[in-house]
C-alpha cells in the first residue's frame, strides 16, 4: 500500500510542468543537456522534479542553498537514473553541500596494525551506512563544465548510491538475475586487475588509477569515465 501511495505521487510529481527558470539553469550549467532527445530531457525532468521533493539539502559552511545549486546537483545525478526502474537513490536522504572543498577526520592503515589518525580533505563523500552525501560545490561545477573529462564528482558519487542500493559496496549496481552477477563479476574482476596492474607498473589508462583502490571506487571511477 505505501509502495502504491509513493509510485502514485511520483507519478503526479513526474507530470507537473517544470518551470522555465529550472530549464534556463540546466542549459546554462549543464551542456549535454541540450543533446539528449526530447524524450530523454522530458524523462530527466520527471525524475528531477521527484528527487528534488524527496531529498533534503543543506548548505553548509556558510553557502546559501539557490535553485541553481540544487538543479545543477540533481540533473546530474538523475542522468544515472534513465531508461531503467528506479527507487531515487533510496538509501540517501541528505546531501550537504561546501562551497569547496571540505576536511574530515581519517584513520588512514599504515601497515600491520598499525593506524594513523590525521585530517584529509575532500570533495565528495558518501558512504554505505551515511544516509547522506557531502560535496563541494566548486568541483561539482567544474565536473559539469566538459562531460567528456571523465571527471564528474556528482556522476561518482551518485555512482556509489547506486551500488548501495543492494546493501554491498561492492562495485556491483542492482541486477535482475543471478545471470547478470555472475557475468558482471567476472568482467569486472578481470577489468579491476588489469587496471591495478596498469597502476603498479605506471602504464596510463583510460580509467583514472583511483579506480584501482577496491572494486566500489573501481565501479565509480568506470561510471564517471561513462
Ligand atoms: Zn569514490
Amino acid at each position: 500500500m505505501l509502495g502504491f501511495l509513493k509510485e502514485q505521487r511520483r507519478r503526479r510529481l513526474r507530470q507537473q510542468p517544470v518551470p522555465e527558470e529550472w530549464r534556463a539553469i540546466i542549459s546554462r550549467n549543464l551542456p549535454f543537456f541540450d543533446r539528449l532527445s526530447a524524450a530523454d530531457q522530458q524523462e530527466l525532468l520527471g525524475h528531477v522534479q521527484i528527487f528534488l521533493e524527496e531529498k533534503r539539502f543543506e548548505g553548509c559552511r556558510g553557502l546559501r542553498l539557490t535553485d541553481n545549486i540544487r538543479i545543477t546537483i540533481a540533473t546530474q545525478a538523475c542522468v544515472l537514473l534513465l531508461h531503467r526502474k528506479t527507487d531515487y537513490f533510496p538509501r540517501l536522504l541528505t546531501i550537504l553541500v561546501y562551497p569547496s572543498g571540505f576536511v574530515v577526520d581519517e584513520e588512514r592503515h599504515v601497515e600491520g596494525e598499525i593506524w594513523e589518525a590525521g585530517e584529509e580533505s575532500r570533495l565528495g563523500e558518501t558512504g554505505r551506512e551515511m544516509g547522506s552525501m557531502v560535496l563541494a560545490w566548486d568541483a561539482v561545477k567544474s565536473g559539469a563544465d566538459d562531460p567528456s573529462d571523465g571527471t564528474n564528482l556528482i556522476v561518482h558519487e551518485f555512482a556509489h548510491q547506486l551500488d548501495f542500493e543492494d546493501f554491498a559496496a561492492d562495485g556491483a549496481p542492482t541486477l535482475s538475475s543471478r545471470g547478470e552477477r555472475l557475468s558482471w563479476f567476472e568482467v569486472m574482476k578481470m577489468e579491476f586487475a588489469a587496471l591495478r596492474a596498469a597502476e603498479e607498473t605506471g602504464i596510463p589508462t583510460l580509467l583514472d588509477p583511483y579506480g584501482a583502490s577496491n572494486p566500489a571506487e573501481f565501479f565509480a571511477v568506470a561510471v564517471e569515465t561513462r
